[in-house]
């Protein structure tokens, strides 16, 4: 990458840099100063906090637990137990990423909300323990004489160079988070945020990648923390009350899903509540007051209104056409699993029941490598539910399901798409927001393997990665024909549109065997035709298609095989010819077809 590139692509870090750097030269009052000090470590907390809470859509309400746990571990391994306090940092990062993964693994599995409420009350139990376990931590009394950190023997005790130190955790942190935020983490947070259910679906194992980014923020409160202790050398529980989560949680509410957001954010929110401490009994009021304003004048943060369009540039430079390509070859394949013979799916006696109502009674029927195998019936007649269980968003109560050999009765939505089975839905499931590529980039998400650190480096196999999903999703869409609305949000296409790119979305999974529920409900005639002639150029890849579908001239048109529900019973499984003129069939549905049609 040339300079000319990096400065244009880069330039709010450069801009970052030089605010950082010229601060202390062009500052001489020792209070603002200290201003800028504060700023710097609510800059730093708020990295995580921006993936965790902007990205992901998760809410803590007492980030500032974190934030003790990092100030007070490293205050007391450095004055009790004299240990280095880089080491000491160290530890308490460490210690830190522990406990707040196993804290959040309980109520990441309840719902999210459980989690705000969880944090809540850990941000109130470490203030009290804080403030209560007068042998440990000195209570009211707090602890003093913490050392400052030091570079060798340089000793950074002066605040114009603990304000650089300060600085270089900002452009290290918002490295990270920006890199972590648009590649695939970072859309992989976007697709939980917007659609839990698609994106499982897509492979993305919620409960571990959201664990993960929580504790990557609270790992970056704990270092803040830290800093914090060894910047002013004493601390007490009035540092780490609930004001502090509330801040930082306002702040990145305010900014929403962009780095560049928050930090502007959060120099507004702190340079007012440090200029005009004398109010500070009214803060939070203030901070409520902004939090109002901005949720009516831009609901999806600051950040939103200025990001759409830097996120399809973004895009477009993440993932250059492969012009020239031979999509018909390289769309094809299930991932390395390569072809097999005789059964892909074996469903036998499959049951499953709402309450009373028997959705799925004993179903009973298998696919082949290589079919496309439609399945019909009345509304209602169980076809969606038989789709859901196949692919885990459902467990049956009786029966089990074989994919290629083995036992899948009990797995889950991204296990199942891990073993090959990719799926649409039957209202179209896009993530809102994202542009059509980055949609079918979350598709290939299994394609990566980078964590939360590579990613946000975004160094060598993290950038080969993110290099292959661009063009793979850029396939797909060469393929449906869809590459000149790459770089638009899905919202803005035609309905049409949206069931071809869900359908995309799928595609760059490499699926093995493709769920279809009604991928032509609201297509015209043409587009349904259309439709079919695709379905059946991605079986000649290799890919075995199950397709609910109401509309009959395509599924007659495309099936090997035709499964018919009624009731939740199977009545038939013939081949089109067999089925249409199957009395049972034409009496519980295709009879209502004509009559319909007619
Ligand atoms: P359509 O063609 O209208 O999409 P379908 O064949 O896909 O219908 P399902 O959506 O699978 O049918 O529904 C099968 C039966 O289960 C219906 O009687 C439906 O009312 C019921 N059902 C589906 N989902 C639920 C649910 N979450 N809770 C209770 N009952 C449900």
């Amino acid at each position: 990458m040339g300079i000319a590139t990096l400065v244009k692509r880069r330039w709010p870090f450069l801009v970052l840099a030089a605010m950082i750097f010229c601060f202390p030269l062009v500052i001489k009052s020792s209070f603002l100063m200290r201003v800028g000090l504060v700023w710097a470590l609510f800059a730093i907390s708020i990295t995580g906090m921006t993936l965790l809470t902007g990205h992901a859509g998760v809410v803590s309400l007492g980030h500032s637990a974190f934030y003790a746990f990092g100030a007070y571990l490293s205050a007391l391994l450095t004055v009790r137990a004299g240990l280095n306090p880089w080491l000491a940092m160290l530890i308490a990062a460490g210690t830190t990423s522990v406990f707040a993964y196993l804290f959040s693994v309980p109520f990441l599995k309840l719902r999210r909300v459980y989690l705000a409420m969880g944090t809540l009350g850990l941000g109130e139990v470490v203030f009290l323990v804080a403030k209560n376990t007068t042998d440990v931590t000195g209570g009211v009394s707090g602890v003093p004489g913490i050392p400052y950190l030091s570079l060798g023997r340089f000793v950074l005790s002066h605040d114009w160079q603990l304000f650089y130190l300060f600085g270089i955790f900002i452009i290290l942190f918002v490295f990270l988070a920006e890199n972590v935020g648009r590649t695939r983490l970072g859309r992989a947070y976007h697709a939980i945020r917007t659609n839990e259910t698609a994106a499982s679906a897509m492979g993305i194992d919620v409960q571990w990648e959201l664990g993960k980014v929580f504790c990557f923020s609270a790992v970056v409160c704990a270092v803040a923390g830290s800093l914090l202790a060894h910047f002013i050398t004493f601390i007490s529980p009035e540092s780490f009350t609930l004001d502090y989560s509330f801040a930082l949680l306002i702040i990145v509410i305010i900014g929403g899903a962009n780095i560049w957001g928050t930090l502007v954010t959060s120099i507004v929110l702190v340079g007012f509540s440090e200029v005009f401490r004398v109010f500070q009994d009214f803060s939070m009021g203030f901070y409520g007051l902004l939090l109002i304003v901005a949720l009516f004048v831009f609901p999806d943060g600051l950040a939103a209104v200025l990001s759409s369009k830097r996120r399809g540039a973004a895009a477009a430079e993440a993932s250059p056409p492969a012009p020239g390509r031979d999509t018909a070859t390289v769309l094809a394949g299930p991932r390395d699993r390569g072809h097999g013979e005789g059964k892909i799916l074996e469903l036998n006696g499959i049951s499953k029941r709402y309450g009373g109502t028997e959705a799925l009674s004993r179903v009973s029927f298998s696919v082949e490598y290589n079919q496309i195998v439609g399945i019909i019936g009345p509304n209602g007649a169980g076809k969606t539910t038989l789709l859901n269980v196949i692919n885990g968003f459902l467990t049956p109560w009786e029966g089990s399901i074989t994919l290629a050999g083995v036992d899948v009765t009990r797995k889950v939505p991204h296990e199942m798409a891990r073993m090959g089975v990719g799926r649409t839905f039957q209202l179209t499931n896009l993530f809102k927001g994202m542009t059509v590529v980055e949609n079918v980039m979350v598709g290939c998400h299994l394609d990566g393997e980078s964590g939360i650190l590579a990613g946000g480096l975004n160094v060598g196999r993290a950038r080969r990665e993110e290099a292959e999903i661009g063009n793979r999703a850029m396939e797909s869409l060469e393929f449906l024909g869809l590459t000149g609305r790459a770089f638009d949000i899905v919202e803005s296409l035609s309905f049409g549109e949206q069931r071809l790119i869900e359908l995309g979305r799928a595609l760059a999974m490499r699926p093995e065997l493709l769920l279809l529920d009604e991928p032509a409900a609201g297509l015209n005639t043409a587009e349904a035709e259309r439709l079919g002639v695709l379905l059946r150029r991605i079986r000649e890849q290799g890919v075995t298609i199950v397709l609910v579908e109401h509309n009959m001239p395509l599924v007659m048109s495309v099936s090997d095989m035709v499964y018919v529900l009624d009731f939740g019973r199977g009545i038939a499984f013939d081949t089109a010819d067999g089925v249409s003129r199957n009395e049972e069939v034409i009496r519980a549905y295709l009879g209502q077809e004509v009559r319909s049609v007619s």
